[in-house]
């Protein structure tokens, strides 16, 4: 039987901002390239591509319901191999503060969960070599055994590459040995992987914050095999660092590649078949990490000259959308030569820039997440109107981007009316964003009971690294 899915049709000779190419992709009719994409980025009005990524929203959810999920972001051990210039969570194994859960402090944390409501955890750790596969095993049984309703969303695909990397599983190939590991944790109690270590593809720039972190065709492989076995996941963009912007939208590019051929395939599989069913992006925070002690770019009053280029920039348009994966760019001149030595760091205006073009960009894609986590409940509840649909998650405990900044904590009532007052009705939704209930406006709604807020502020969370709470311990979000 012929493939069903057909991916909207692109239209390269159109200039990006014609007003006829916008409408069509607002409607779902049209499809931006990587070059429209990086073009709008960088020449639409924040308010234009706000628009056009609102109307998008619109068309996918309608005007009236934005979601959230209640769940617990379980951060299991803080042993990790890898040394991401960007992370201040990392411990090694002989560090004084380094931690691994054990089994019953995790089923209190969801027990605490499912008291108010939650219905998913989580669940993501640092890559530590000495848990061996049993261990894991042991722990998703054990926790479906007690807490059969609760939606298991664990170990990102940095993770399951370093379980491939531990375990040496049998199989030919990567995704034979994926596919192995995954089968096992699935049998015992694994529900999905969340879009965790995405950070940005470009191998240029991955090479230089994701030190003994998985590649992007490792991270892309690992979610394909998910979503092959049933899976729905998550893809996640980690920004504002050394990447240029060209490499947000090349990002962007290889999601909506690989969403398109599971898709396709889908059509013509027999079995249940997954796919990302949401794409999250945030900006890099910088306190307590390696990457976070380079320098700003524009420090200097010549890389504000006239003609001045963000090393980023120039590294990812001689890395070519790919085409020249290996490029070296001290061959590229004294700008490049500063490649990973600058960062330009991300405000309000270049999340919301960002995020919006994701919705535009990502048109097979159906949810984009607002980051109130690390913008705040306020740039969190702007973002509704800047293509996003669904605010994610309660906060009640994270770990691992508080480690490097101040994050946001939320209970539900607050959630509910950040999302209201941006004129939608709140409504709670599962792992596949299957509605559970619409606070339409009854009196017992979560915001609506509430009679004194002073009891419902969003708490900040920093850990500071010298200070850091006692391990596991510590409330601190992580990639969904
Ligand atoms: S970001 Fe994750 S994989 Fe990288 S060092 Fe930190 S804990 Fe390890």
């Amino acid at each position: 039987m012929p493939s069903i899915f057909t991916p909207p049709a692109e239209h390269p000779h159109l200039d990006a901002a014609d007003p006829g190419l916008l409408a069509a992709v607002a409607a779902g009719h049209a499809r931006l390239t990587p070059e429209q994409g990086l073009a709008l980025f960088n020449r639409l009005p924040l308010t234009t591509l706000g628009r056009y990524a609102d109307a998008r929203c619109r068309t996918i959810h309608g005007d009236l319901i934005r979601t959230y999920i209640i769940d617990r972001n379980i951060n299991y051990t803080n042993v990790c191999s890898a040394r991401c210039t960007f992370c201040a969570f990392r411990r090694d194994a002989d560090d004084h503060d380094a931690y691994t859960l054990d089994p019953a402090e995790i089923h209190d944390k969801i027990a605490a969960l499912q008291a108010i409501g939650g219905t998913q955890i989580l669940m993501q750790g640092g890559m530590n070599p000495a848990l061996p596969l049993s261990w894991y095993e042991d722990l998703l049984r054990g926790i479906k055994a007690r807490f059969p309703d609760i939606h298991i969303h664990a170990f990102s695909p940095p993770e399951m590459i370093e379980f491939v990397r531990f375990f040496d599983p049998p199989g030919d190939t990567l995704e034979d040995k994926i596919r192995w590991v995954l089968v096992r944790l699935r049998d015992a109690g694994l529900d999905s992987l969340p879009g965790g270590g995405g950070e940005i593809f470009a191998g240029p720039v991955r090479r230089k914050i994701g030190l003994g972190k998985c590649d992007a065709n490792a991270w892309l492989t690992t979610m394909y095999v998910a979503h092959t076995l049933g899976m729905f996941t998550s893809a996640t963009m980690m920004f504002g660092h050394i990447e240029g912007y060209a490499d947000r939208v090349h990002h962007m590019w290889l999601v909506r590649q690989w969403q398109d051929r599971v898709l396709r395939e889908a059509a013509d599989r027999a079995e249940p078949t997954g796919h990302y069913k949401a794409f999250i992006s945030w900006p890099f925070q910088r306190e307590n990490t390696p990457l976070g002690r380079v320098k700003d770019w524009g420090a200097n009053p010549a890389e504000l000259a006239d003609g001045a280029e963000f090393p980023g920039d120039v590294v990812a348009r001689a890395f070519d959308w790919g085409r020249h994966e290996d490029v070296d760019y001290r061959t590229l001149g004294p700008a490049a030569a500063e490649f990973g030595r600058r960062v330009r760091m991300s405000g309000s205006t270049d999340y919301l820039r960002t995020q919006a073009l994701s919705r535009l960009f990502l048109d097979n894609i159906y949810s984009i997440g607002a980051s109130w986590v690390t913008m705040g409940p306020h740039i969190g509840q702007v973002a509704l109107s800047f293509g996003a649909n669904d605010m994610g998650s309660v906060m009640m405990e994270e770990n691992v981007v508080s480690s490097a900044g101040t994050t946001y904590c939320l209970d539900e009532a607050l959630l509910c009316r950040l999302i209201r007052e941006a004129g939608f009705l709140p409504a709670q939704r599962n792992n596949t964003y299957d509605i559970l209930r619409v606070h339409a406006g009854d009196p017992t709604d979560p915001d609506l009971a509430v009679t004194d807020w002073s009891t419902h502020r969003a708490r900040r969370l920093h850990i500071q690294t010298e200070h850091k709470a006692e391990a596991g311990a510590a409330l601190t979000v992580s990639a969904r």
